[in-house]
């Protein structure tokens, strides 16, 4: 039941055991486990992935040969007391954003810099947009914003005509849409800069989640500063319904930094959508590969944090050269290209599209709850 507190439902944005949906967990003598799992509505387009964090989070526990999901419906006071609970929480903790309730927000962290968050932020946000999604691109690494050069952004934000917020810089990619906000789009420009005058740093992001107007998107990439300060608690906060993405290499000394990071999400309630390993080892024309940062690092922090391992990026000389000529390498041909347009490919299938999360709430007590606007 411990474990199960570190799984969110997604819509109602508290833990499943917090919100009354786990009446019971047994565990035979075979180590096989059964999870009952009381949902608002059968047929809750959510279900798949509540079943999919109920056995990744269950599966790591030693001993459990397997893990069976029993499904159930809430009573109507089980759901009456849910919709309580999801209230009181997003009453305190929802803040304002301009963040669409129906963007699904991924934030893309890492224990450590170097290791390869920024290029996969800019590219998975790309290969999306490619896709045909309106993406934003939020560069929320304020002290090493790297976004606007792989981009080849050279342009400044601009206000909005009509109020005090500012516009995101928009393109069109193929028959999507990129909007990109990064502190390296601000600075330089006076008359922006005004706006910014005395912000610390770490308000920052705040302000690019409430007074950029972004409109709507499909999806928010999130390039988060590395490690787990004060930055990556308050963006966690201020976007309850994100899902977190972890970037290791296979470096084992790089997973346990990695495994922080993921924690600092949990205890944020976030749900951690999975792990990307990036530097897999680089396969040479002769078809050697050689595993030159090591191997096995991303399925043994996914195994650890018990969150899917989303897909291996390898080594890809055509990716350094890229981003520093401003061209996003997934664009490109070449197996990092491959591997992330894989990548997007999993999540536009796997995360539940946000706008059919209106379905569920829908059916309890005939209000749905609105989890980032505050007063709406
Ligand atoms: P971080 O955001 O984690 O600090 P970056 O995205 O800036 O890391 O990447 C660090 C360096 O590694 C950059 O020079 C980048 O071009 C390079 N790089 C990242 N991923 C790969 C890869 N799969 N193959 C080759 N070089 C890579």
């Amino acid at each position: 039941m411990a474990l199960l507190r570190d799984v969110i439902d997604p819509e109602l944005g508290s833990n499943i055991v917090e919100l009354g949906m786990v009446p019971g967990a047994e565990i035979d003598p075979s180590g096989q486990v059964t999870v009952t799992v009381a949902l608002t509505t059968m047929g809750c387009p959510l279900r798949a992935q509540i079943r999919r964090d109920v056995r990744n989070r269950v599966a790591t526990l030693p001993g459990v040969s397997g893990v069976d999901i029993s499904w159930t419906e809430l009573s109507s006071e089980g759901k009456a007391k849910a919709m309580a609970i999801a209230r009181r929480n997003v009453a305190e903790s929802a803040p304002d954003t301009e963040i669409p309730i129906t963007t699904k927000v991924l934030l893309i962290a890492s224990g450590k810099g170097g290791v390869g968050k920024s290029s996969i932020s800019v590219n998975l946000a790309m290969a999306l947009a490619t896709e045909g999604h309106t993406v934003g691109l939020l560069d929320a690494d304020i002290w090493g914003y790297s976004v606007p050069r792989m981009l080849d952004l050279t342009g400044r934000l601009e206000g909005a005509e009509t109020e005090r917020k500012i516009l995101p810089q928009t393109r069109r990619i193929g028959d999507g849409t990129l909007k990109v906000v990064s502190m390296g789009l601000l600075v330089d420009d006076e008359q922006t800069a005004l706006m910014w005058r005395g912000l610390i740093l770490n308000r920052a992001v705040r302000h690019f989640l409430e007074d950029v107007l972004w409109g709507p998107m499909d999806f928010l990439v999130v390039d988060m500063p590395p490690g787990t300060g004060d930055v990556q608690m308050g963006i966690a906060k201020l976007l309850p319904r994100a899902e977190m993405i972890i970037v290791t290499t296979p470096s084992r000394s790089v997973q346990n930094v990695a495994a922080r990071a993921a924690n600092m999400g949990r205890n944020n309630y976030l749900r951690i959508a999975g792990v990307i390993e990036n530097m897999t080892a680089y396969v040479a024309p002769d078809g050697t590969a050689h595993a030159l940062f090591g191997e096995g690092g991303g399925e043994a922090l996914a195994l650890e944090i018990g969150a899917p391992l989303l897909g291996k990026v390898p080594i890809d000389p055509t990716v350094s050269p890229a981003s520093d000529a401003g061209e996003p390498f997934v664009l490109g041909e070449g197996p990092a290209a491959e591997a992330v347009r894989d990548i997007a490919k999993r999540l536009v299938d796997e995360l539940v599209p946000a706008g059919e999360l209106a379905g569920c709430s829908a059916h309890l007590a005939g209000t749905p709850v609105r989890l980032q606007r505050r007063g709406s």
